[in-house]
Parts: C-alpha cells; structure tokens; sequence
C-alpha cells in the first residue's frame, strides 16, 4: 500500500529533492507503452542501490515524487542497519497497477533500470509483484525478488513477518520484562501479505490477535482461517485494550490523533514510514512510556531475504541473517534507555548513518 503523505504542494522539483540528499532522481517517460516512473538512487556507498518498485496511481506528481524519495532514504538506512553491502532505492510507477500494468511497459521500465549500469537494483513492491519483475528481467539483470524457478527467493513477505515478530518480542522484553508473547493481546491492523504470516508466529506462541483490515472480505477470510483472531473495525483498532499495536498496512498510522488513544505499551509493525513526522511523534511515544520498534529496521526481512538472492538464493542462510533483527532492537531499546532524549527511530538512523559515515572515510582514504 502507498504509504503516502502529501507533498508539499509550493516545493519546486529541486527543492523537493533537496532535504533528502540523493546522488540522483531518474525520470523515466515512454509514450508508446505509457510509461511514466520515477527511479530514487538514494546512496550507493555500502554498495548497489536496491528497493523495490511500487506501481499506483498517485494523486499527482509530486506525490509521486514524495513517495519514491521518502522510500529510497529509508532502504539506505534499512541496509545499512542489517549490515548489508547494499545501498538505498527505490522506483514508482505512476498509474493504476489493475488497468495500466502491461508486459511490455514493465519491459520498458526493465531498459532503464538497465541504464542506470548496476547501481540501481530492482525488486517487486505494492502493485507489482514477482511475476512482473521476470517480465522486467527480460530487459536487465539487475533484478531481485523473482519467482522460485528462477533462481529467485519468491515472496519475501514470510521473512519480512519474521523480523518484524521478532522485533515486536525484543519490545516486549523491554515493556514487560520477558519476550513471551503467550497470552499478550496484539492488535494487528492490516492482514495482507506480511499480517497474515505475523497473525500465524502470533497464533503459534499463544498471543492473541485482534485484527482489522481495508478488504472486508479479505479480513473475513483470514478470521475464518485463523481461530483466535478477533475482527475490529478500522478506527476502533486504536483504541484497543492489547498490549502490542502492529501496523501492518499503510504509513503514517502514527500521528497527533491516534497515538494520544493507544493503550499499547509496545508497537511493532512491518508498515513502512508509520511515523507521520518522526521528529514529533517519535519523541512523542517514548513520552508515553511506548516501545517503538523502527520500522525500518524490523520490516528488514524482505530486504535479506532479496538480498540473498544476489549471491545466489539460500531461504536458510536468510532467516539466519534475520535472527540478527532481535538482537538489534533489544540494543537500540537499551541504547535509548541509557540516553534520556533520544528515541528508538532517531538512534536507529544514527546508527545506519553511522555505518554509512565509516565506510565513505574508508573509500576516501584507500582513494587519497
Ligand atoms: P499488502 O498490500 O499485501 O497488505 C496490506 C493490507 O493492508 C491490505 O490487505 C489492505 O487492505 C490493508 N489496509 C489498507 N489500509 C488499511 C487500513 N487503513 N486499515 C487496515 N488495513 C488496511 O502489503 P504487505 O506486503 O503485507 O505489506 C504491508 C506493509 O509492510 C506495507 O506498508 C509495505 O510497504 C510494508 N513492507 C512489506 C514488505 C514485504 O515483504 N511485503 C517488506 C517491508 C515492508
């Protein structure tokens, strides 16, 4: 789903661009199949640039432009954190994904991540999935997140639930002393994808779920598939009596006017960009004595899991490398405990930036 705010409306295209700091912003246009997309390279100093490409049709433009920014830096710092020797991207389709998606657009799209020569690595994301991008593997090789009988790691979502429970268990630890999860309430608000197998790990240790989803059909579906699971109503999810809130669809779920109503003392969701402003609303939960998984750091799981697939697929190899996820969350919790002002997002970025920050002096140094 877009996890899209706005764009600031008075903004030219440069000053848009300017704060996020990106090496570069591809507009790709094509008349003939339509194509209209927009390719973020966000920062390649840990190595290539991956993020998926989401296909949807944006309000305008500069929406447009806004989501791919906003999404690219967070791959940055989403790779850097899990230690991997990846750089932050991502592309946007502009349109709708059910009526404009055709073979040969995807293709066109595939010809010019082809030009970006290997900085700019693709995968599947909203609107598009893995069957697109071996239509885009037609026309370049720099693809990951293609199906199975390819060399290809398939749906990533099963390793993005995995991260994503384990950093709910690293705030659980830290809000009730122990990472259990039986018999803590969770509610999980959006059953797609990564819901439904976060619903399943949930199940599975004895928690029990309240969930509430967009699609009142898809929602009646995973209830009727999952005893135990309660369905809620989609504003009603925020005012909850659980233990743990878990965005799992859109971003920017965390604002002035929902987090005033949670009860959670834990959120831990695989959500992109849940904090509407992480400047304000970050502070804001550790305020209220709420444990903030990053989200960047604990929907990570996709990203290894394509990852792995650049070095040849091994689904073992990564869910081992996601086991890592628990660990670095409990040390941000801890890190923030031990510094009064900070919070679990404004350390985890430190962190990434960090990593980003050594191996630039590094380069420099072997250059100079
Ligand atoms: P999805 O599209 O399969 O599922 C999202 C679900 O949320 C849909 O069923 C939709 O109907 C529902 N939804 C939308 N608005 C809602 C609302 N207001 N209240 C309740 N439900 C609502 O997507 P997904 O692949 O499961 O990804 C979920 C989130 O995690 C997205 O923000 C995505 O960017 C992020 N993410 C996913 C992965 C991955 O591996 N799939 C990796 C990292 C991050």
């Amino acid at each position: 789903m877009a996890d899209l705010q706005p764009a600031p409306t008075t903004l030219s295209v440069f000053d848009q661009i300017e704060p996020y700091h990106h090496e570069s912003v591809v507009f790709c246009h094509d008349e003939e199949t339509g194509l209209r997309a927009i390719i973020g390279i966000h920062n390649t100093v840990l190595g290539p640039a991956l993020g998926g490409t989401r296909m949807w049709h944006y309000a305008s433009d500069a929406d447009a432009l806004h989501d791919v920014l906003r999404l690219s830096r967070g791959m940055t710092y989403k790779a850097s954190i899990s230690g991997l020797n990846l750089g932050g991207g991502k592309a946007v389709i502009l349109g709708d994904a059910k009526t404009m998606k055709t073979p040969a657009l995807l293709r066109r799209f595939g010809q010019f991540v082809e030009r970006q020569g290997g900085t700019y690595i693709t995968a599947e994301d909203v609107g598009v999935n893995t069957a697109d991008m071996a239509e885009v593997r037609r026309q370049t090789r720099h693809v990951t997140g293609l199906p199975g009988e390819m060399g290809g790691g398939g749906d990533p979502s099963p390793v993005t639930a995995y991260t994503t429970f384990l950093g709910m268990k690293a705030g659980a630890k830290m809000a009730f002393g122990s990472d259990a999860l039986a018999g803590r309430k969770v509610a999980v608000q959006g059953v797609g994808h990564v819901g439904v197998h976060l619903i399943e790990h949930l199940l599975e240790e004895g928690a029990t779920v309240y969930a509430s989803d967009y699609y009142a059909d898809r929602l009646k579906a995973v209830v009727g598939a999952h005893p135990g699971v309660t369905a809620v109503g989609l504003d009603e999810i925020y005012d909850l009596d659980v233990d743990i809130y878990a965005p799992c669809a859109l971003g920017a779920t965390l604002n002035d006017d929902t987090i005033p109503r949670l009860r959670a003392a834990v959120v831990a969701g695989c959500a992109n960009n849940q904090l509407a402003d992480e400047h304000r609303h970050g502070p804001m939960l550790t305020e209220r004595g709420i444990y903030y998984a990053p989200d960047f750091l604990i929907n990570a799981g996709g990203l290894i899991n394509v990852y792995s697939e650049l070095h040849g697929y091994d689904r073992a190899q990564a869910f081992a490398q996601a086991e890592t996820i628990y660990d670095k969350t409990l040390n941000i919790f801890h890190y923030c405990a031990a510094h009064s002002g900070t919070h679990p997002q404004q350390a985890a970025i430190q962190i990434a930036e960090n990593r980003i920050a050594e191996a630039r002096a590094a380069k420099e140094a072997v250059l100079a």
